[in-house]
């Protein structure tokens, strides 16, 4: 089972430090929800466990499975296993959906040094087709360019049917819910538990606790300042929905009285 560990992690942005003394220890499988008020560094951490090269991490480490990633350019960590579906997907005008998918499958496939290393565009229709089954989407996308002209749920169904083709051991999710009607919220949180599987760890980072009511996270965290102040089950997530992040600020704030 694949694990995904992140110890005393220091993040600055143009020398402001922003994210002080992140921990967290995730197993395949687990779904573990980051919340937090905006502004407290949630894109910032995931970022940087993405290896972003203007999120600088001063101090700590990431490892998945025991072996640090640091030294990782981006497109390594992808290729070991981790994803990110950004916050704000960008549109790639010419290129289309499934050209796109192939093209990261096929980078996947070198890397893994499989046999077989590209996959066949007939094997591949076969297969983005069932993958777009399990999400309900039309089988017109494929043929899109890459969001170009798509809604907010579109967007982020497209960003689901590139995890259930990569399958990655960690999917992180930046407001995956964020600009969308509680039905495409709906929508890609059912997408998002199809694909899941027993293996899969994901970290869901989020706001609201609306999509929360689907994905149901094991572990909720609260991102205060650069750092978890409060842990707990789906108890927190709903304590946080109902009296909102003041009481969070008047808990931990003196943290900020630098
Ligand atoms: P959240 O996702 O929780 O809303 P962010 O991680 O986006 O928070 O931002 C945390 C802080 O870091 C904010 O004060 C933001 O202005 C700053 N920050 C994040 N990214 C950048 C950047 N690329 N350049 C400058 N400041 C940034
Ligand atoms: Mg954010």
């Amino acid at each position: 089972m694949s694990k995904l560990e992140i110890r005393d992690l220091h993040v600055s942005v143009e020398n402001n430090p922003i994210i002080k003394g992140f921990n967290l220890v995730m197993q395949g499988g687990e779904v573990h929800a980051i919340m937090g008020p905006n502004g407290t560094g949630k894109s910032t951490l995931a970022y940087a466990v993405m290896g972003h090269p203007r999120y600088e991490i001063t101090r700590g480490d990431i490892l998945l499975d025991g072996q640090s990633v640091l030294e990782m350019a981006p497109d390594e960590r992808s290729r070991a296993g981790i994803f990110l579906a950004f916050q704000y997907p960008v549109s790639i005008p010419g290129v289309t959906v499934a050209n796109f998918l192939r093209t990261a499958m096929n980078a996947r496939r070198r890397h893994a040094h499989l046999p077989q290393e590209e996959i066949s565009i007939l094997e591949f229709r076969k297969l983005l087709k069932s993958k777009m089954d399990l999400i309900k989407m039309e089988y017109s996308f494929g043929g899109r360019y890459l969001n170009e002209g798509f809604s907010g749920g579109e967007k982020k169904r497209t960003e689901a049917l590139q995890l259930a083709l990569l399958e990655p051991s960690f999917a992180i999710l930046d407001e995956t819910d964020s600009g969308l009607d509680i039905d495409a919220v709906r929508i890609v949180s059912e997408g998002v538990n199809a694909i899941r599987g027993p293996k899969m760890g994901v970290m869901v980072i989020t706001h609201y606790q609306r999509i929360l009511n689907y994905l149901k996270p094991d572990f909720v965290h609260v991102l205060f300042d650069g750092r978890i102040v409060e842990s707990g089950g789906q108890q927190l997530a709903l304590q946080l929905e109902e009296h909102g992040y003041d009481w969070i600020r008047d808990k931990h704030g003196e943290n900020l009285i630098a």
